[in-house]
Order: C-alpha cells, then structure tokens, then sequence
C-alpha cells in the first residue's frame, strides 16, 4: 500500500545516518515519501557513538557526542518522543584547571556559566556590536570579528595569563585554540550563551538510544557500508553513484537530502556542479580535531565532597569529565576530551605511552594508584568518514559563505551540525537540520512540478 501525505509517490534519498540524516527520513516516510538511507559505516549513528565493549561491570561511555543542555529542545523532544529517560548529569558544572608553576592547580569555584560571563564582560563591546548588528554573519561587523582571531583580540586588550588560559582551555568545546578560532566564534557563542549549562543530561543507556531508535522506525533498511560518490541531476531526476560491498551502482530519485559533514561533501561529484560560493563554503570550512578518551578505574577517585565531576583545562590532555555518573558499579568512566592542538599532545603521549599515561596525567584529581581497568580512544580527525570533530569557523572563514553550508542544490539538499546556525557543533543542530531540510523538502517538490528547472 503506497504511504498516505503530501510526498505520497516521491522518492528521495537521504546520505547519511547520523542524527541528521535519521531525523529527516522519519519525517519524510510520515510525509509518505520513499526514502533509501545510505551508510558509509556499518553501524548508524555517526558521531553518537556509545562505546560498550570491553567495560566492567557492563558500563558504557559516549565516544562522540555526549552532553545535551537543558535548553536543547528538539533532541530532548526527539529523545521524550522515543521513548528515552534523559540522566541528569554533572550538577556541579566545569571547574577550570591550569597550568601552575608546579603542576595543575583546580580552581573548582569556576563553573562553566562563570567562564562564559566572565568573558562576555570583558568582550562587551563586540558582543554589543554583534547584537546590533542582529547576529547576522554579514557585514562590516562580522567580516571584522572573523578576520580576527581570538589571540589577536586577546593581545590587543593585553589580557593576562589567567584570562588567555580560559581560552586555551576551551579547546575542548571549540576544538580549535586562539590562534585558529575568530573573534566571531567566541562573539557569536557569548552572544548567545544561556544559563542552561548548569543543567546537563545524557540519553540512560547510551546516547546511540536515539539513532538505533529512529532507524527501528524506518521502513526500509539502512543500506550500511554504502558510500555515495556522486550527484547527477537532470530531467526533474537525481542519479546517485554509489560504491557498497557489491560494488559500484545507481539509484534514481526525485530529490537527494545530503547529510554529511561537509569534509565528505567536498569530495563528491555534482553534475550540474554546485555555484562557485557554495564550492568554495564547503572546501574552506576545517573541522577541529579531536581526540576522546575513556578510561574504567576500579573506583571512581574523581568523586570527592565539594568538588566538581567536570573540569576544562589548558593541559596538554584537554577537557575531562565523569563519563558515567548515572551508571552503577564501583567502578567508572572518565571522559577525557582534547580538542584542536590538545588533540595532537594526546595522540603522542598515547602512541609513547599508551592510555595509561593519560591516567597518569591526573593525579592532580587524586588518583592515587586507581587501576585502569579499561580504556578507548577515539581520534577523529583520523576518522575517514568525518575527518574531525565538528565544524569550527576558523580566522579568516568568510561569513557570508556560511549561508551557503544550507542551501539547496537544485533537487539536493543540505543537513548536519555544520548547517545549524543556532545549535553547529551538537546533537541538537543535527536533529533541526534533519528536520529542517525534511520541510524544505516538501516545499521543494510542491514546487517543483513547475517552477524547478533541473
Ligand atoms: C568528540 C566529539 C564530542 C562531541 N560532544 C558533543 C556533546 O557533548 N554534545 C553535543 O550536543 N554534541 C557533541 N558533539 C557533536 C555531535 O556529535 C554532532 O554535532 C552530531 O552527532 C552530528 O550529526 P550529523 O548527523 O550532522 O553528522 P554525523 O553524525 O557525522 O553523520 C553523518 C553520517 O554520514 C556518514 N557518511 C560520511 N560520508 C559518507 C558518504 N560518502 N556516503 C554515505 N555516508 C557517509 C558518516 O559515516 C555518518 O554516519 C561531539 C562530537 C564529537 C566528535
């Protein structure tokens, strides 16, 4: 029996089944059109990878995505509408630790609310301009906030060690250090930032609850280990090359949802090719790299009256965190996160090393001598299907181009984190993204039958 709604006898393809790229085929089957799914990976998901193998006492820690704030509403809708009990987590908040002259020095007093308006005190003057300028990434204010970077403005208003520390430290978050990130990252996060960090939660059972849970949903199968190649559209047609473990071959639809990070996307053929400003959007934009770690301990040293279970750092291992607290077990998880340089300084003290020098990075947190039961590392800047963590809007990104990361092509359009302009970088841009581009959609090919011309 052919599905009932407005997309009831069209066919669309959706590449991609991370939380994007999931989100919008559940929307597109409600709207009774035939989706194919196509998974380069054998496991859907992405970059919401909960990790379980190999763990005591049968805990599980997030690889990728992990944290969702208060004020995220569609992935805490999504997670409620599947069913799923969100765990609140790390009441405390982030205590900053850094580098003192004998070693780190905790500061657990600091939480990361207190890091954000701490700095968006001292950035006020941009953070007015950008307001005013209604937080579009166009025009003279925001061509001048990312022609500079974060190290530049901190040298110009001759901020000191405390305060370039701070920044360095959120290379876990923005996966990119002062020198790469623009002043118009940061403004845009200040300009923006809530008091939701307080309260943080994680998907019981593991965040991957969610992408397994929507992929129960669809109708036909994922198509996993399938890599598309290319994009031809002609004649109100899309024709998609793919390579899977047959081989090479061709699917035909009316329209094409890419849900991709955008380090995938450059590599595809399109025929028409895309306009000249959409090429250049997505070849210039970088991913920041980072490394997570998640080390089991026979006990949970970490857990001490009056201090706080997360911490960001400027330490050479990055941001860490309990990886665990709703799970139960003597033992636990720590998360450790480094992001942008972090990311290299990890991967060499584990290749020299290995997990167990991490460990011995943090008897600052009073490990005394836990054992390390367990350990997995993730490097995603190695990873082939994303070559980093999330998108960072480096020094010098023209921010007009970002407009272009979530304009259609034609018949093909664009979902992921990088497309979000609220929510890039998390859980909760994919999920909108996914939603988004599954509306535009249905607005594309009502319009279609007259107006489209390819
Ligand atoms: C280390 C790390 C920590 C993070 N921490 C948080 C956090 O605490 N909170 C938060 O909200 N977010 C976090 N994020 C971000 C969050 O995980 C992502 O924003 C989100 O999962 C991205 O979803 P997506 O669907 O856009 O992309 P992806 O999840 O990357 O999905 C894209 C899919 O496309 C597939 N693919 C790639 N190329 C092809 C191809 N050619 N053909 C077919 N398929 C292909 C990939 O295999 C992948 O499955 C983190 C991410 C990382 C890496």
């Amino acid at each position: 029996m052919p599905n009932e709604g407005p997309l009831s006898g069209r066919s669309v393809i959706v590449a991609g089944a991370g939380l994007a790229g999931l989100t919008a085929v559940v929307e597109l089957q409600k709207n009774g059109a035939r989706v194919t799914l196509l998974e380069a990976r054998d496991r859907v998901g992405g970059r919401v990878w909960t990790r379980r193998e190999g763990f005591a006492e049968g805990q599980h820690a997030e690889a990728g995505g992990d944290l969702i704030d208060s004020d995220q509403d569609a992935i805490r809708r999504l997670a409620k509408d599947l069913g799923l009990t969100l765990s609140p987590i790390l009441r405390g908040g982030f205590a900053f630790v850094g580098q003192g002259p004998r070693g780190p020095v905790s500061k657990p007093a600091s939480t990361a609310g207190d890091v954000w308006s701490e700095l968006a005190k001292v950035c006020e003057p941009w953070v007015r301009a950008y307001r005013l300028n209604e937080r579009r990434w166009e025009g003279p204010i925001a061509r001048m906030l990312a022609d500079r970077s974060v190290a530049n403005w901190l040298d110009d208003i001759r901020a000191d060690r405390a305060l370039r520390a701070r920044l360095n430290g959120l290379r876990g978050f923005f996966l990119a250090g002062p020198e790469e990130l623009s002043l118009l990252a940061l403004v845009d996060q200040l300009a923006t930032e809530s008091s939701a960090l307080d309260r943080v939660y994680r998907i019981k059972g593991g965040n991957d609850r969610i992408a397994t849970a929507l992929a129960r949903k669809l109708r036909e199968p994922v198509q996993l280990g399938t890599r598309l190649l290319a994009v031809r559209q002609r004649r109100g047609k899309v024709l998609v090359t793919v390579r899977g473990s047959e081989g090479q071959g061709q699917i035909v639809a009316d329209s094409l949802v890419i849900a991709l990070p955008v380090t995938m996307v450059r590599s595809l053929i399109f025929n028409p090719p895309m306009p000249s400003q959409q090429r250049k959007a997505i070849r210039e934009l970088r991913y920041g790299p980072a490394t997570k770690t998640l080390l089991q301990f026979d006990r949970r040293f970490w857990r001490r009256r009056g201090r706080p279970l997360a911490y960001g750092t400027d330490l050479p291992i990055g941001a860490i965190w309990d990886g665990n607290e709703e799970q139960l077990g003597r033992t636990g998880i720590l998360t450790l996160l480094a992001g942008g340089l972090a990311s290299r300084d990890t991967k060499t003290r584990i290749t020299q090393q290995g997990p167990a020098g991490l460990a011995a990075a943090l008897k600052w947190l009073g490990a005394g001598t836990p054992a390390l039961l367990a350990s997995r590392v993730v490097h995603w800047e190695d990873d082939p299907f994303v070559r980093g963590g999330y998108a960072v809007f480096q020094t010098g990104y023209d921010p007009e181009q970002r407009a272009w990361l979530a304009r259609p092509h034609g018949r093909v359009l664009f979902a992921g984190e990088h497309t979000s302009l609220r929510w890039q970088g998390y859980m909760n841009g994919a999920v909108e993204s996914g939603w988004r581009a599954a509306a535009e959609m249905q607005a594309l090919l009502r319009r279609s039958r007259s107006s489209l011309s390819v």
